[in-house]
C-alpha cells in the first residue's frame, strides 16, 4: 500500500481498490493541479494483473450480491450514500484540485446529486421485478436480472457525478461494478472507494482500477466476462471501445460529446436567455451538455449580444477553490493548446471574436470566455466539440432555418431554446437531440432518459432506462389455461 496523498489538507489513497483492499502497482504517473500546475501526487497504474485481479473479484462477489433483493441490498446503498455525504468536504477540495471544478459547485450541487444518484436508484430498483404483462393468455413475469460484472469508465470534467450516476443503477440492480477513473482527475474517485468500504459494501462489489485509458480502461472493456460497459467520454475513445466490447458482443452504453444547439426565437425573453447564455461558461465550457452554438434570430441578434457581452462581462474568472468564481481553469495543458487552436484557426478562416479569443491573465489554463461568430455552418469550430470557455454564434431569419442549422451537425446530445413557451416548445420538439430545455437550463431528474443521437452517443441511462441497461430482461410465460401441445398451435 503506497502512503496516503494529502491534497488540499485531505489524506487520499493514490492505490486501486480490489477485493474490499488498497492495492499498489509498482509504476504510478503523476497528477497536476490545473489552478496552479503543481504537482498533486502519483497514481497507481493499473497494469493487466490489476485488472484480472479486478474482475475476479467483481466475479467472486456477484453471486451472493445479485441474490440479495433489493430491498436487501437498499441499506447497503443508503449508507454508501450517507459515507459520501460524511466526505462532502473532502470530495469539494478534491475534485476543485484536481479537476478544477468551482468548490461552490460541488458544494450545492455536484455532492448532493452524488448521494442522490445512489440513493434514488436503491428506492427505485424496489419495484423493478413487479412488473408482470396479464394477457387472457398468460402471466409474463418480467424478470429484471443483474447482467454481471460492470465496467464503469468516466471522464474528468465531471468525475463524481458521472460515476455515481452509472454505479447507483448497476449496484442497485444487483451487479458488481469495476470503475476506471479518469487519469486527469482521479481522487474523488478514490474517496469513493473509502465510503464504499465504511458502507460495508461486501469485497468485489465495488473495485477501483486506477490508470490509463489506453492500457488499464482498454484492458477493462476487451475483457470477454465483463457483462456492460457504460461509458461517458469522448467519441474517438467511444469509437475503439465499441469495436472492443463488440468483438465479445457486450452491450455497451455511451455517453458522448455534444455542440448542442442555444436557440433564440425571435419572441425570446432577451434578457433571461442572455442570462443563461453566460452560463455556457460554467466548468470553463467543459461540459457536454452546454448549449455552445447560439443560433439568434436576425431581429434580436443585436439586443442579445448586447445583453449576453452585459453578463460576460461581470463573470468572474479566477481561483475555483474561491467560492465568488464563476469561471475557472481548463483541465491541462494539451486542452488549453487545443482550445486556442481552434480559436486562432477559425479567426484565420474569417471568424469574428465578439469578445474573448485569448489565454486569460489569471493563469497559465485559464481561457478569457470567447464568443465568435461570421461563421459559416461548415467550419471546424461550428462543427467539432471545442470543451471549453469558446462559443459560436450564427444567426437565421425563421424557424425552418434555425431547425436546419441546429440540426447541421453529426452531433445531437442536448439543446436550449428561448422564445414565446409554446413557439419555442414546438421548434424544440423539431431539433433532433437527445434532449432539449425550453426556456431554461440544466433542469435534471433522476427518472428522465438522458443521452444523445447521432455522434453525440448510444443508449439512454436515468431511471428505468438505466435499469434496462444493465439488467438482462427475462420474460417467464405462465399460460393461465392449461397448454395443449400442437404443431398448429403459433
Ligand atoms: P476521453 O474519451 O479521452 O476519456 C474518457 C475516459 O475514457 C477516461 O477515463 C479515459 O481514461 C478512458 N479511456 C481512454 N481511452 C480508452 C480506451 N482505449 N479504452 C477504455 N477507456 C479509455 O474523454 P475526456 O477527454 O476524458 O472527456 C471529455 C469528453 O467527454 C468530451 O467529449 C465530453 O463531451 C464527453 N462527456 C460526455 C458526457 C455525456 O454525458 N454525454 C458527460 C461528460 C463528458
Amino acid at each position: 500500500m503506497s502512503p496516503m496523498l494529502q491534497v488540499a489538507g485531505v489524506a487520499v489513497s493514490p492505490d486501486h481498490y480490489i477485493g474490499g483492499q488498497r492495492v499498489a502497482s509498482s509504476t504510478t504517473f503523476e497528477i497536476f493541479c490545473p489552478i496552479d500546475q503543481r504537482v498533486l501526487g502519483s497514481i497507481s497504474e493499473g497494469q493487466p494483473e490489476h485488472v484480472e485481479a479486478a474482475i475476479s473479484a467483481a466475479q467472486q462477489a456477484f453471486p451472493a450480491w445479485s441474490a440479495l433483493t433489493a430491498a436487501q441490498r437498499k441499506p447497503y446503498l443508503d449508507r454508501f450514500a450517507q459515507e459520501i455525504g460524511q466526505r462532502a468536504d473532502a470530495l469539494c477540495l478534491l475534485e476543485s484540485n484536481d479537476a478544477g471544478v468551482l468548490l461552490s459547485r460541488m458544494r450545492h450541487g455536484v455532492v448532493p446529486r452524488a448521494m442522490l444518484n445512489i440513493s434514488w436508484f436503491a428506492e427505485h430498483a424496489l419495484d423493478l421485478q413487479n412488473r408482470p404483462i396479464e394477457t387472457e393468455q398468460a402471466r409474463h413475469i418480467v424478470r429484471h436480472d443483474p447482467a454481471g460484472v460492470v465496467v464503469v469508465i468516466t471522464p474528468w470534467n465531471a468525475p463524481l457525478m458521472l460515476s455515481t450516476w452509472k454505479l447507483g443503477p448497476a449496484l442497485a440492480a444487483g451487479n458488481t461494478c469495476i470503475l476506471k477513473p479518469p487519469e486527469w482527475a482521479p481522487l474523488t474517485c478514490s474517496l469513493l472507494a473509502d465510503a464504499a468500504h465504511a458502507a460495508g459494501l461486501p469485497p468485489g462489489v465495488f473495485n477501483v482500477v486506477q490508470g490509463t485509458g489506453a492500457q488499464t480502461g482498454a484492458k477493462l472493456v476487451s475483457d470477454p466476462r465483463i457483462a456492460r460497459v457504460s461509458f461517458t467520454g469522448s467519441v474517438p475513445t467511444a469509437k475503439w471501445i465499441a469495436q472492443a466490447a463488440g468483438a465479445n458482443l457486450v452491450p455497451c452504453s455511451l455517453e458522448l460529446g455534444g455542440k448542442s444547439p442555444f436557440i433564440v426565437l425571435e419572441d425570446a425573453d432577451i434578457d433571461s436567455a442572455a442570462a443563461t447564455g453566460a452560463l455556457m461558461y460554467r466548468n470553463a465550457g467543459q461540459v457536454c451538455l452546454a448549449g455552445t452554438r447560439f443560433l439568434v434570430h436576425d431581429k434580436v441578434a443585436d439586443a442579445f449580444v448586447s445583453a449576453m457581452r452585459g453578463y460576460v462581462e461581470k463573470l468572474t474568472v479566477g481561483d475555483p477553490r474561491d467560492e465568488a468564481t464563476e469561471v475557472g481553469p481548463v483541465i491541462h495543458p494539451k486542452q488549453v493548446e487545443r482550445v486556442l487552436g481552434f480559436v486562432e484557426r477559425a479567426v484565420a478562416g474569417g471568424a469574428r471574436l465578439l469578445w474573448g479569443g485569448a489565454a486569460h491573465p489569471f493563469g497559465a489554463q485559464y481561457i478569457q470566455p470567447t464568443m465568435l461568430t461570421n461563421l459559416k455552418q461548415s467550419d471546424e469550430i461550428v462543427q467539432n466539440e471545442v470543451f471549453g470557455p469558446v462559443l459560436t454564434l450564427q444567426t437565421f431569419g425563421s424557424d425552418d432555418e434555425a431547425i436546419a442549422l441546429a440540426n447541421g451537425t453529426d452531433y445531437g446530445l442536448g439543446g436550449v431554446c428561448y422564445g414565446e413557451t409554446a413557439h419555442a416548445t414546438a421548434v424544440a420538439e423539431r431539433v433532433r437531440t437527445g434532449f432539449i430545455w425550453v426556456n431554461s437550463f440544466g433542469i435534471r431528474d433522476l427518472a428522465a432518459p438522458f443521452g444523445g443521437i447521432k455522434r453525440s452517443g448510444i443508449g439512454r441511462e436515468g431511471g428505468d432506462w438505466s435499469f434496462e441497461f444493465f439488467c438482462d430482461v427475462k420474460d417467464v410465460v405462465v399460460p393461465k389455461k392449461p397448454f395443449k401441445a400442437s404443431f398448429s398451435h403459433r
